[in-house]
């Protein structure tokens, strides 16, 4: 098992317990909660953790008591406007009388040494 210092910045590996793609230096995995390593998180590493994005929606009942059915789909992409990641991240359906919430957030972990955020 690498450290996650010594490890690429972005590079990746699957949690033990879900399988989920993770970030090789991760703590604690996002999807189970699992905590992977031993050490004092991120703050010892000597890294900032912030969250530049995090939004919440509501998708009420259909208001004509038909199902609604609905894809969640996340896209990611460069500088430059290109791609560099698409996934479906979970579909349903909506009946009537009931609702879901959609949550999404990015964390970011930095070098605690830089001092300004390049993002908002
Ligand atoms: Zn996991």
């Amino acid at each position: 098992m690498s450290s996650g210092r010594d490890a690429a910045p972005g590079a990746t590996r699957s949690c033990p317990h879900c399988r989920s793609t993770i970030l090789d230096s991760a703590v604690r995995c996002p999807q189970c909660q699992h905590h992977l390593r031993f050490d004092a998180g991120a703050a010892a590493r000597g890294l900032r953790t912030f969250s530049p994005l995090q939004v919440e929606a509501l998708l009420g009942p259909p208001p004509t008591g038909e199902a609604w059915e609905y894809s969640i789909l996340l896209v990611i992409r460069n500088a430059r406007g290109e791609e560099v990641g698409r996934q479906i991240m979970g579909v349903g359906a909506v009946h009537a009388g009931d609702e879901r919430t959609f949550a999404l957030s990015v964390e970011v972990f930095a070098p605690a040494r830089r001092s300004a955020s390049p993002v908002g």
